[in-house]
């Protein structure tokens, strides 16, 4: 198929787009390449039996590097409640107990300490 360029310009000059389509795009292409039967495969009941054992499955490898802290956990299963998640806890304002910010970025002015108090503190 030409690509959106070259299709803009067959249409400006008033040619058709079809024309400049490969054949391999065609129904008859698709006909031909999908259109024979496909021979179904006998069920397990029809199969050969065979003298030899049944083929088992490799046996477990253990693989390189220290094994996963983690369990892997199936999605029914109970979540890892120990585990830190990774969506952020909600915080609020331990001044104003608004949960939009903390107390750092909190509107109110900020608390007046009596002189008395800060004339103790730069003593000690
Ligand atoms: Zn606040």
């Amino acid at each position: 198929m030409p690509y959106m360029h070259a299709m803009i310009v067959i249409q400006f000059k008033n040619f058709k787009v079809v024309d400049y389509v490969n054949n391999y795009y065609s129904r008859e292409a698709y006909g031909v390449c999908y259109g024979h039967k496909v021979a179904s495969i006998n069920g397990m009941d029809m199969w050969l039996v065979t003298e030899f054992d049944e083929i088992q499955p490799p046996k477990y490898k253990k693989g390189p590097g220290r094994p996963k802290k983690l369990k892997r956990r199936e999605l029914d299963e109970n979540p890892n409640k120990t585990r830190l998640r990774r969506d952020p806890t909600p915080y609020k304002c331990s001044r104003c107990q608004a949960t939009c910010h903390n107390m750092r970025r909190c509107p109110l002015p900020p608390p007046v300490v009596p002189e008395e108090e800060t004339e103790e503190l730069l003593k000690v």
